[in-house]
């Protein structure tokens, strides 16, 4: 049939000519990350570079190259700056040169990835085997590639609350039977409240725990909860356990944790955002007790060092994870046969139906640089922070505010003669002027209500040399300002 003419489509009408400038968004691309080390790790977004992207709805086309050469004058250069070798705030990953080109791939070939019968469906499968085991999980398992981390924990405490949280839970909701509990630690990260609110539980199903000096939880103080609530008529269904908490890095005693929920019949749910792949390395007895936990969930955007999004879950008893999430409308029937044999296996494990291929970064980055390879850069990651960390121990004017037991380091400058308040606002205005002088990117915190500077190390760019970068501006820009403080900075309030 002839094509009429008025009928459109937006493939480039010249694929030469556009695969000449295809090539030249992948230079770009590609430069960024050859050329990492150079320049600053971060740098403000002028306001009149910003301001020129506002503009009402494009009605008409701008040619190709033009909307490249937009984003290289005014979008790649205002970047997080986490490709950057002395970026570690919050906890980002870098990202892989593999990984770009992955994207591209995974990108050109759009799978939906619900579980069809293609390739990507096999490659998700395999790369989602090389998780559990990483984790030692066993075949009867399931897990599912989502978002990241908050996405994973939601998976887990979902199907946490639907296996342990009273019979009928699915069909009638959360009214009428007895108030459902979680614990986890005091340091446990904000997803927890925000899945609770998000799964009807409310942020009162949660019984927040003291943590000890190490910053992990008291499990005896758990144990006495959990009995305590039991008595109250509350019904105690999950515990949550840290691989790594996000302000310090702190590992809860897993094994310890998953022999009480053994004995009190509760799901163990263990959140490894953080340190979970730390299993990769040759520290991943840090991590005792998480092979034996219901849940896991984990990033791979973190320590696995690939570009967002990506985070994993894993799930124990796969068939649970399926109970909670299987859905069969008549529009997804499985016929035996065809592009659609059997049910989507995929979205039958998580709440997306329609899912992007981003499995195959994965896949693309453990066959590239194989799994021994990147656990030896998460040790060299672990190795860097402890080092860095015995050289703060050692300078009179730094301190670490907490123990490093991973690749976190929780640090600030000790000023002569200041109060706390005023060591709080001396602190920031320190971490604001490293930032903003370009050298590297710590983030905050907060350990004991006292202003920490951190680092979180998930930077496969990372050498010695640049932990040693940040101590020189840290003792020059803090020598500086307590030399000259400025007048603005005011005591921080304590709140
Ligand atoms: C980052 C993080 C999360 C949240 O993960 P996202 O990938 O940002 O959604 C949860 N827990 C911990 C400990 C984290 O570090």
């Amino acid at each position: 049939m002839a094509m009429l003419e008025t009928e459109e489509n937006l493939d480039p009408e010249d694929w030469g000519a556009f695969r000449a400038l295809a090539r030249r968004g992948l230079d770009d691309a590609l430069s960024l990350l050859e050329e990492a080390r150079e320049g600053p790790v971060w740098r403000p977004f002028p306001e009149e570079k910003a301001r020129g992207l506002e503009e009402p709805l494009p009605r008409g086309p701008m040619a190709f190259s033009q909307v490249l050469d937009l984003l290289r004058e005014r979008v790649l250069p205002y970047r997080t700056g986490n490709i950057h070798p002395r970026f570690w705030g919050w906890v980002m990953g870098t990202g892989t040169a593999d990984g770009v080109v992955a994207d591209l791939i995974a990108s050109a070939m759009n799978p939906h990835c619900a579980g069809y019968d293609q390739s990507a469906s096999v490659i998700e499968g395999r790369a989602l085997a090389w998780m559990r085991e990483i984790f030692r999980f066993p075949a009867t398992s399931a897990g599912l590639f989502v978002s990241g981390g908050t996405a994973a924990n939601l998976i887990g405490l979902t199907v946490a609350r639907n296996e342990r949280g009273g019979a009928g839970l699915k069909q009638q909701g959360l009214r009428g039977g007895a108030a459902l509990r979680v614990y986890a630690s005091a340091e446990t990260h904000s997803w927890l409240g925000a899945c609770c609110e998000l799964l009807g539980l409310g942020r009162a199903a949660i019984c927040e725990l003291a943590v000890d000096d190490d910053f992990r939880i008291d499990v005896e103080a758990l144990r006495r909860a959990i009995a305590e609530d039991r008595e109250r008529g509350l019904l105690p269904f999950c515990v949550v356990g840290n691989a790594g908490t996000v302000n310090t890095g702190a590992v809860d005693p897993l094994d310890e944790l998953a022999d009480l929920c053994r004995e009190e019949g509760l799901w163990f749910h263990v959140d490894g955002a953080l340190g979970g792949l730390a299993m990769l390395s040759s520290r991943g007895a840090l991590l005792a007790g998480i092979e034996r936990a219901d849940s896991v969930a984990f990033d791979l955007h973190k320590w696995g060092y690939l570009q967002y999004e990506i985070g994993c879950a894993l799930v124990r008893d796969g068939a649970a994870q399926a109970r909670s999430f299987a859905a069969s409308p008549a529009y997804l029937e499985a016929h035996g046969r065809g592009i659609q044999p059997g049910p989507l296996i995929l979205a039958d494990l998580g709440i997306q139906l329609s899912r992007g291929f981003r499995a195959l970064r994965a896949w693309v980055a453990f066959k590239t640089h194989g799994a021994d390879k990147i656990g030896r850069i998460i040790d060299q990651n672990i190795d860097q922070v402890a080092a860095f960390a015995a050289r703060v121990k050692a300078e009179p004017r730094l301190e670490l505010l907490a123990p490093v037991s991973l690749n976190v380091a929780c640090f600030r400058y000790r000023a002569e003669g200041l109060t706390e308040p005023e060591q709080d606002a001396f602190n920031r205005e320190l971490l604001l002027r490293i930032q903003e002088s370009g050298i590297a990117v710590p983030s905050s915190t907060r350990i004991r209500g006292r202003f920490a500077l951190r680092i979180a190390n998930a930077n496969h760019r990372s050498r010695s040399c640049d932990f040693e970068s940040l101590l020189a501006a840290l003792k020059d820009i803090g020598g500086a300002l307590e030399a000259a403080p400025t007048r603005g900075m005011v005591a921080m309030s304590e709140d």
